[in-house]
């Protein structure tokens, strides 16, 4: 009877201690691939059409990270596409990239991602990389949001989150399904 009531309370707790579990912090923007994420292709802009230079390593690192997350999420290059990765290059330590999403309705019709090679911190170790991941989240429909951990997070620290998060696969995965 004892052993009984310990175990109760036990369970009571360990309940209230999930609770965290199922809430998300991602944001999804109203817009989204219309047909699926699985197959986008892109292409390079004219600053990075040479391998080996920082900003075209984060790229293919990121195209990486997002096409081997559980998530339908897969790239591939296609010198046709429309999506574009390129670099600008704006003395702005507080800019690391930027994305322009072009829509029809909330359809995206296609995106164009940059990183800012002219930001001191852009070729700290993983910086670039989690820049990059972060911009093709945003070509995926993810927003920012500000809790951690997760790439989508605008502050979160660059050198240490750089390959995409739960919270984000679930983003994902909440808009595209699984
Ligand atoms: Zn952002």
């Amino acid at each position: 009877m004892r052993l009984f009531r310990n175990l109760a309370i036990f369970s009571v707790v360990a309940g209230v201690g999930l609770l965290p579990v199922v809430t998300h912090a991602y944001t999804l923007n109203s817009w989204s691939w219309n047909s699926s994420v699985s197959g986008l292709n892109y292409r390079w802009g004219s600053n990075l059409q040479v391998s080996g230079s920082v900003a075209r390593t984060a790229f293919e690192n990121a195209i990486s990270d997002w096409s081997a997350t559980p998530t339908k999420v897969y790239f591939s290059y296609n010198s046709g596409s429309s999506n574009t990765f390129n670099t600008i290059n704006v003395a702005d330590d507080a800019l690391y990239g930027q994305k322009y999403t072009t829509t029809q309705g909330n359809v995206i019709l296609y995106f164009n991602a940059n990183i800012n090679i002219g930001n001191n911190d852009i070729t700290t170790a993983n910086v670039a990389r989690s820049a990059a991941v972060h911009e093709l989240g945003h070509g995926l429909g993810l927003a920012d949001t500000f809790s951690s951990p997760a790439i989508m997070n605008s502050s979160r620290n660059r050198a240490v989150t750089y390959i995409p998060q739960q919270d984000d696969i679930n983003g994902v995965n909440a808009k595209y399904g699984y």
